[in-house]
């Protein structure tokens, strides 16, 4: 938990958003300005800022099955999915985010 992370007081459920899927370890809610008609986030719930501080394995692969079974939950068949790394590539927001992105 950072306390000046937007995506912690998110999943600390500050602002009662509504979770779309959720594991033990991860989180899934809508992108508050959707570029798709679907457009999630799917984020562990565990405070880390970038992919490249990604070590835990296991997380890895949680957050992968979570990506399939948001998508599956919400009926999206097809789908686009971005990770941004670093302020350079447009990484806005440190927490660690896999952007979902389709229609259905
Ligand atoms: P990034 O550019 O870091 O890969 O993506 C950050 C994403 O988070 C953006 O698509 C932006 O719309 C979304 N976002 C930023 N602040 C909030 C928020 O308070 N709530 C939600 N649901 N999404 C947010
Ligand atoms: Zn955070």
């Amino acid at each position: 938990m950072s306390e000046d992370c937007i995506f912690c007081k998110i999943i600390r459920g500050d602002f009662g958003t509504e979770f779309v899927y959720e594991t033990e370890n991860t989180v899934v809610f809508n992108d508050i300005n959707p570029k798709t008609p679907v457009h999630m986030l799917v984020c562990p719930k565990k405070h880390i800022e970038t992919l490249n501080e990604l070590e835990d394995k296991a997380l890895m692969s949680e957050l992968l099955q979570t990506v399939k079974e948001a998508a599956k939950k919400v009926g999206l068949k097809s789908y686009k999915t971005l990770i941004n790394t670093g302020k350079e590539a447009g990484q806005e927001v440190f927490h660690l985010h896999i952007h979902v992105m389709g229609k259905v």
